[in-house]
């Protein structure tokens, strides 16, 4: 098997040891990829800090290209990476293929934002005593970015990352999620082709436990992390100084109101609590029901459970496949298991074979239940019961995180009142919470995170403003 390399500062390179990745569905391995050493690390973050200045003052047209050219190799590879994604994170092809196309249009919105990317002029003689004065306010740069990622989307939420740094003029260093490292470094390769200054990028699929000098290295101002609520907030715990952005987890909740489209939200909760088996931070895990539609609603939600196809996820049709390991269903069974066992009651699925678990609907699942206040990462949603919108919309926000949720509603009323109701960072009105398009805003509040993502979210995220003052205009 070839052994990858890692992006050390633009160029191809191997370390002393190297990993293996291994395909969640049948075990076997996805790829191997080459380790960098710890003066390799040093050296792609001195090369970082030396361009950061350089990088800054890239022209727009040089960046654009980049960016564009990224976006156009991603395409032509598309299904290279998208069987990529499949074999390293047991992502069934289908949602794989939407993945890699989401990410050709980050890197696309990309390239169309940072030719937008100016400063702004503001007068400043609104006051007398500032007669003749003028503020140019440009945004500036912090730094270099550490970009840390999940495993669940290994190849979209790195664009997240790069994208917008690149696309105001901040050197990267990523470094990828141990269990699905190997799409990065496909990224890695293809920016390698573009005219970006050596230091810009680095991909650096190091082990958990080294990740933490790169976190508290002075030289990386900036901590992009998207993971799980307690790394990310220890990791802002250990850098108080730095800019650091939170893309956190979440047991997103989806509303159907007695006005709904019944068909229509069964058809989206169903397939969208278990679309890459739950492990998207904005899966549906609470489905709230206004009373008066509860039955009606279930008599098409179950049916369209039973519908999902489950099985091998390089077989085309396939919707639910594995979870990323056998050890994350083992935990995801216990805590359905441990729901049960508090009084829960199973209306489908509850199952798992090897690391797949089938898809599993609960009711009168009790109020302190993992699957019910924590975030499940599973195919695995719990339905309960509002007896009108007002209890509906506290229900959702009786959690600690606070994502996205969806409303399914007819009533504008009803939106508004949920837009101003629902502590979320995104209300989704008509669909799932799990909808995201790439350019929007997109983040968290509570314990969902910090700051936003999106392209033109994150480059503000990665910039400050500055401010130039003009005297005797
Ligand atoms: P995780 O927190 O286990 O790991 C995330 C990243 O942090 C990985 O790259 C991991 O290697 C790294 N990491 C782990 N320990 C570290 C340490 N001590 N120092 C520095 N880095 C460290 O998360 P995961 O299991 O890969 O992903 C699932 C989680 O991500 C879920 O909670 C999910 O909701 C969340 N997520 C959030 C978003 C969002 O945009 N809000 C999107 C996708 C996933």
């Amino acid at each position: 098997m070839d052994v990858r390399t890692f992006w050390l500062a633009g160029r191809a390179a191997t370390g002393d040891s190297q990993l293996t990745v291994t395909n969640p569905h049948d075990g076997r391995a996805a790829g191997r990829h080459s380790v960098p050493t710890e003066a390799q690390v040093e050296e792609a973050v001195a090369a970082a800090h030396e361009v950061a200045r350089e990088a800054a003052a890239l022209p727009v047209h040089v960046r654009a290209e980049a960016l564009a050219h990224v976006s156009r190799r991603i395409a032509e590879r598309a299904d290279e990476l998208a069987r990529l994604i499949t074999a390293e994170n047991g992502k069934p092809i289908l949602w794989a293929r939407g993945e890699v196309a989401r990410a050709v249009a980050t890197f696309r919105f990309a390239a169309e934002e940072t030719r937008r990317w100016s400063g702004e002029v503001q007068r400043l003689d609104t006051e007398p005593a500032a007669a003749g004065r003028l503020a140019y306010v440009s945004r500036v740069p912090y730094g270099p970015v550490l970009a840390i990622t999940p495993f669940n989307f290994p190849l979209n939420l790195v664009a997240h990352k790069v994208a917008p740094a690149i696309a105001v003029g901040a050197p990267v260093i990523v470094k990828p999620a141990p269990a699905t490292p190997l799409s990065s470094l496909v990224l890695g390769e293809i920016l390698a082709e573009t005219d970006l200054p050596a230091g810009m990028f680095s991909v650096l699929p190091v082990p958990n436990e080294r990740a933490s000098a790169l976190v508290q290295d002075p030289r990386l101002p900036v901590v992009s992390f998207t993971g799980s609520a307690p790394v990310g907030y220890a990791i802002a715990d250990q850098v108080p100084r730095k800019h650091v952005t939170l893309e956190l987890g979440g047991n997103a909740a989806a509303v159907v109101l007695a006005d709904a489209d019944l068909d229509w939200a069964a058809q989206r909760i169903a397939l969208y609590s278990n679309y890459q088996a739950g492990q998207s931070c904005i899966a549906v895990q609470r489905v709230i029901v206004e009373q008066p539609v509860h039955d009606a609603f279930l008599e098409r939600l179950l049916p369209a459970v039973a519908a999902l196809v489950t099985g091998d996820p390089a077989d085309e049709k396939t919707q639910v496949g594995p979870l990323v390991s056998e050890a994350a269903a083992e935990r995801v069974e216990q805590w359905v298991g441990d729901a049960v066992a508090a009084g829960a009651r199973v209306l489908a699925g509850g199952t798992r074979e090897g690391a797949t678990i089938a898809p599993t609907v609960l009711a009168d699942v009790p109020h302190d239940a993992k699957v019910a206040c924590e975030e499940v990462f599973g195919p695995v949603m719990i339905v309960q019961t509002a007896a009108s919108i007002d209890e509906a919309y506290a229900m959702v926000n009786d959690s600690k995180y606070g994502l996205q949720a969806g409303v399914f509603t007819r009533s504008l009323d009803s939106a508004f009142r949920a837009n101003r109701e629902l502590e979320v960072g995104g209300v989704i009105v008509g669909d799932v919470p799990s909808y995201r398009a790439d350019q929007m805003p997109y983040g968290g509040v509570k314990d969902s995170g910090i700051g936003r993502e999106g392209l033109r979210s994150a480059m503000e995220d990665y910039t400050y403003e500055k401010v130039m003052v003009l005297t005797g205009l």
